[in-house]
């Protein structure tokens, strides 16, 4: 009898990672589980606990660098219609998970719900977005979250105020937590301000970052204190620096693009390069803001 015993209809085995995150790079998840509902998903973590299986919650992989070795464990996609339901009441949104947060954003402003417009291009998932404190110049998105709905490290479903997640900058506490949805406190603003901020946000991204649609994880370092990190890894000669199949972008130099023939290994070779040559030009030491698998 397999460990999954029971769950064997939404397991498939040695699934490809490169399918599954923006970046199209990673070996294989030796078992990829879509839950259908929060009960199996439950049932699934109180299995790979109770077993000491290694597991990943996956969004929409936009923050994700899956080696090419693959993740020997694991990853739980929270997708279909259970994990991405939005409910609007009055200024206050709920949205599952698995909802995805562009869609979001754009549906809050049609119906002139203003609070999330800051947060213009940034893909992802709700909970990827929780999780990650995602954001940028013009807002976090622990900015608007009045609540997230989870399934903490004991294997219990509990709502936590805002105020008991651990929001910092790009991080939460909530290392071993599922998030199941969190609920948004929004409102009735001028829609049309909103909208503006909403296109002028969207423009400036697209001014200072590589196109959507290029293979990227977003900003691959976390800003240290005092400078951004960009302006460090210009300052150290590193835009256009390629390795491999990977390229630090000539564009804005805390995004590494990966070509049509890079590896994984490829991206975490220039990884390393970069911190080495900030380290060794301006002494500080990068942290990372992707997520390695
Ligand atoms: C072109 C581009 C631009 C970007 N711009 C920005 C930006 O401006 N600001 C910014 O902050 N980020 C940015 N990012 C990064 C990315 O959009 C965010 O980190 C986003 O939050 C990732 O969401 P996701 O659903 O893809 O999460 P994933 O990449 O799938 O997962 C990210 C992490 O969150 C965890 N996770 C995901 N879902 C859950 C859940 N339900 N419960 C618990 N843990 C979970 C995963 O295990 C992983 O550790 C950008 C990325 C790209 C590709």
């Amino acid at each position: 009898m397999s460990w999954f015993s029971g769950f064997e209809q939404i397991c498939r085995r040695d699934v490809p990672l490169r399918d599954h995150t923006w970046y199209r790079l990673g070996g294989p998840a030796r078992w990829f589980f879509t839950p259908p509902d929060e009960d199996e998903l439950a049932a699934l973590l109180a299995r790979c606990r109770e077993l000491g299986i290694a597991w990943r919650i996956l969004g929409q992989g936009a923050n994700v660098i899956a080696r090419d070795e693959g993740f020997d464990g694991a990853v739980i996609k929270l997708g279909g219609p259970a994990f991405e339901e939005v409910r609007f009441k009055g200024e206050q949104v709920y949205a599952a998970a698995g909802a995805d947060f562009p869609q979001l954003v754009k549906t809050c402003l049609e119906r002139g719900l203003v609070g999330l417009e800051g947060l213009a291009g940034v893909p992802g998932s709700v909970g990827g977005l929780v999780r990650m404190n995602a954001g940028g110049k013009y807002g976090q998105i622990a900015d608007v979250v009045d609540a997230v709905r989870l399934i903490d490290a004991h294997g219990r479903i509990v709502t936590r105020p805002a105020a008991e997640i651990g929001f910092g900058y790009r991080r939460t506490g909530l290392a071993g937590c599922t998030i199941l949805g969190a609920k948004f406190a929004l409102r009735r603003g001028d829609g049309e301000a909103a909208l503006k901020k909403y296109h002028e946000v969207w423009t400036l991204k697209q001014q200072s970052q590589p196109p959507v649609g290029q293979r990227t994880a977003g900003c691959i370092f976390k800003n240290p204190p005092g400078q951004p990190a960009g302006a460090l890894l210009e300052q150290a000669g590193l835009k256009g620096q390629r390795y491999g199949g990977a390229e630090i972008s000539t564009k804005h130099a805390n995004f590494i693009l990966a070509g049509a023939d890079a590896t994984a290994a490829d991206v975490l070779h220039l990884i390393d390069h970069a911190r080495e040559r900030v380290r060794a030009t301006a002494d500080v030491e990068l942290e990372l803001e992707v997520d390695v698998w």
